[in-house]
């Protein structure tokens, strides 16, 4: 038997509600320490917020101070998504280098550290936004990390 109707009210984000923004993190990791910069600004939809592929190519291989990408999970979760751990893994691969990839959360900043193609994201120890783009992290140290 048929209801008259099973539409239910779908509970939609307002259009003015936040959207994902992103950047990429360049400057130098000195043993556990990051610190980084945060660069060319991007905003998009949620979940699909992209970044200038090649202009991080090109950074790359011109300074060589890529340090990863922070971005934005307006309404958490406070970990990597899927989507996260899949683009983390392909830089991290692409560059041979590990890679950090810094979450804004509701619940504040996090940091994952990616070192292996199966990474799945070793959060730091401590991840810290200052003035002026400047984003400084520390590894949660002691352990080895196999790569
Ligand atoms: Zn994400």
């Amino acid at each position: 038997m048929a209801r008259a109707s099973t539409k239910k009210k779908v509970k939609r984000s307002t259009p003015a509600g936040p959207v994902e923004e992103c950047w990429i993190l360049v400057g130098q990791r000195c043993g556990r320490i990051w610190f980084c910069r945060r660069v060319r600004h991007t905003t998009g939809e949620r979940i699909c917020v992209g970044f200038d592929g090649l202009w991080v190519l090109q950074r790359e291989e011109r300074h060589g101070d890529v340090l990863g990408f922070l971005h934005t999970h307006p309404d958490g979760p406070a970990g990597p998504s899927l989507r996260d751990l899949r683009t983390m893994r392909s830089w991290r691969s692409a560059f041979g280098k590990p890679l950090l990839c810094v979450i804004d959360t509701p619940l504040g900043l996090k940091g994952y550290r990616f070192d292996g193609d199966e990474s799945e994201g070793e959060e730091l120890k401590l991840i810290e936004a200052f003035p002026r783009g400047v984003v400084v992290g520390v590894d949660a140290g002691g352990r080895q990390v196999s790569s």
